[in-house]
């Protein structure tokens, strides 16, 4: 099948990275747990459970690097544990993961960043009172929490932190929150934030950026802009995992679709034939009896400070953070 009947969205451009994306999943077969050709993280037998409830329960899955792959699934699917697991911030009882042919077991979530596996946080309360620049300057550390921190207070290298200050501000041009640097991240509309979260990620220089819900609470004018940045992230060569009840976001910059349902990985392929996808629909009819596939955002999100601490929480207001509400 050419690439051009494999996709939605905007013309493919020959020589793009889109384009080689395209043609390295065209053969991958769609079914769950596919092998693909170039996969950057391969997960094997990986089991979470809380008490009764088994949220994660994934026989093998693969991540085609230089891909964007989105992850979606109904709420409680268990789609942000999974990446809890992968990120280091959560350990599965059972299970095998590899980045990059490297096993992550029992690494910590910022010696994973500092790998290149990066997952972006909502703006908490506390880093809303930092500003923009001292938030980009924590990014560099690797990932949130205490550690980061204790970090900010420890004395290092003025070459490394120049070389820190020049990256951020670029990525803050980049992402147009150059004016913004010296304001407090909490004055940020909702749509800076997630712009914020993003470039924030970027300061460790990933090779895979993991976005849980990248989309929640952005107004219209601002999800071109962020889809515009996602886009940009692949034609720069890196891999891309974002989890997305927006079905147009999926839609429009998914190269390949990854659906969990019940912890379980339970189908697999390209946007469009997995929205045509009968056990998908079924899924998702089975735990939204009156919604309809792109469900409005009410989710299960988790926050740096209770990843930090291996809680999940359920925030009915993703869009809102503390301060906003
Ligand atoms: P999703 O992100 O797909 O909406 P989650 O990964 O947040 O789903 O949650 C999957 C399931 O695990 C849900 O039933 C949720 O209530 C449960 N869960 C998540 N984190 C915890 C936790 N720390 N303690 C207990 N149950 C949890
Ligand atoms: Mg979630």
């Amino acid at each position: 099948m050419p690439a051009e009947a494999t996709t939605m969205g905007d013309p493919i451009v020959p020589g793009s990275r889109r384009e080689a994306a395209l043609q390295a999943l065209a053969d991958v077969p769609r079914e769950p747990g596919s092998k693909k050709p170039d996969p950057i993280v391969i997960v094997d037998d990986m089991v979470r459970r809380f008490g009764g409830l088994t949220a994660v329960d994934v026989q093998h899955v693969e991540i085609q690097r230089g891909a964007i792959t989105a992850l979606i699934g109904p709420n409680g699917a268990g789609k942000s544990t999974f990446f809890n697991q992968l990120t280091g911030f959560d350990q599965p009882d059972t299970g095998a993961w590899v980045f990059n042919g490297t096993s992550l077991k029992g690494v910590k979530p910022h010696q994973v960043a500092r790998r290149g596996m990066v997952r972006t946080f909502q703006l908490t309360k506390a880093l809303s009172k930092l500003t923009v620049i001292e938030n980009m300057r924590l990014g560099a550390k690797g990932q949130s929490g205490e550690s980061m921190f204790r970090a900010m207070f420890a004395p290092f290298w003025r070459a490394q932190e120049n070389a820190n200050t020049d990256r951020a501000d670029d990525l803050l041009a980049r992402f147009k929150l150059d004016a913004k640097r010296e304001d407090f991240a909490g004055s940020l509309s909702g749509g800076q934030r997630k712009l914020l979260e993003m470039a924030r990620a970027l300061m460790v220089e990933p090779e895979l950026v993991m976005l849980d819900e990248p989309m929640a609470g952005v107004n219209p004018a601002l999800k071109q802009s962020l889809l515009g940045h996602v886009k940009g992230l692949r034609e720069e060569g890196m891999t891309v995992l974002f989890v997305e009840h927006d079905m147009d976001m999926v839609r429009d910059i998914s190269d390949w679709v990854i659906v969990m349902a019940q912890g379980q990985i339970i189908a697999e392929g390209p946007p469009y034939s997995i929205m045509a996808n009968q056990t998908v629909i079924d899924a998702y009819l089975g735990s939204h009896h009156d919604e309809p596939l792109a469900p409005e955002e009410e989710s299960a999100r988790i926050t740096e400070d209770e990843a930090a601490e291996g809680r999940g929480v359920l925030d009915a207001n993703p869009g809102a953070t503390e301060d906003e509400a």
